[in-house]
């Protein structure tokens, strides 16, 4: 196991970039949550092995949502690995584009920092290969409390969108929660108190958030910076407004990233 890899009782964490992916355990191999970037599964597989695990024991693949961070090499994974998604993700893989419909950036210190990085990872365009979905791939159309229990994985399915419409979130029965881009941690420094630094609907991202409270979630994993007590949402809810919401994507006139 290295620096990068944790281990909770039933699942893994892997960091094989800017995004931390779960691997939990079920009962027949594993369910991923999420991967990184496109440029990013090398080093995904050296953690996996790192930690013991075949890439060819990932059984199902669980996309919180449609983003290039996200999804980046999720195609290097079909084979043989069943995808869930919600519903609403099924035309945004396929698009290969990070959705700019809608919201903007959370506030200034993040555009800048948006900004730095356009510079500083110029392979950084908000688009990844596209995903196709098969027949045989699961999609729920809102929370689902029965598809996880059937993969042996005691927890719940959360569509918590705001995000992007087409976020879901992991709850397991324990309070864990993995949250994808609903809430984040990395860079609080830039004051984004939890809040991803994209929000398309600002209503409904909060919305989200109530739904994450009055669940038994506890402890909040992000795919982006460390856990947190799921207090920290309470805390901050309503801290953005959509007036307060930065339009224009310092790249290239697109309103989305992260
Ligand atoms: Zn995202």
């Amino acid at each position: 196991m290295t620096d990068d890899a944790t281990q909770g009782e039933r699942w893994i964490t892997l960091s094989p970039g800017s995004t931390n992916c779960y691997l939990l355990d079920a009962d027949e191999g594993y369910l991923l949550i999420d991967t990184g970037y496109e440029w990013e599964y090398r080093s995904f597989v050296e953690q996996l092995a790192d930690v013991g695990v075949d890439v060819a024991e990932i059984e199902y693949l669980l996309l919180t949502h449609h983003h290039d961070d996200h999804v980046g090499f999720a195609n290097e994974l079909l084979d043989g690995v069943t995808v869930i998604a919600h519903e609403a993700a099924d035309e945004l893989l396929r698009a290969g584009e990070n959705d700019r419909s809608g919201g903007g950036l959370l506030n200034r210190r993040v555009y800048y920092l948006a900004k730095l990085r356009s510079w500083l990872v110029p392979e950084w365009d908000l688009t990844f290969p596209p995903v196709a979905l098969r027949d045989d791939d699961l999609l729920v159309d809102g929370d689902d409390d029965r598809l996880l229990g059937e993969l042996g994985i005691d927890g719940t399915i959360l569509h918590t969108p705001g995000h992007t419409p087409d976020s879901i979130s992991v709850l397991l029965d324990d309070g864990t929660l993995f949250c994808g881009d609903a809430a984040m941690s990395r860079p609080l420094w830039a004051g984004i108190k939890y809040h991803t630094i994209f929000i398309a609907d600002v209503d409904r991202y909060y919305e989200s958030w109530r739904k994450i409270l009055d669940s038994s979630a506890e402890t909040v994993y992000p795919a982006h910076g460390d856990p947190f007590d799921v207090d920290r949402l309470r805390e901050n809810l309503g801290a953005y407004s959509d007036e307060a919401l930065i339009e224009t994507d310092p790249i290239t006139s697109q309103a989305d990233f992260g």
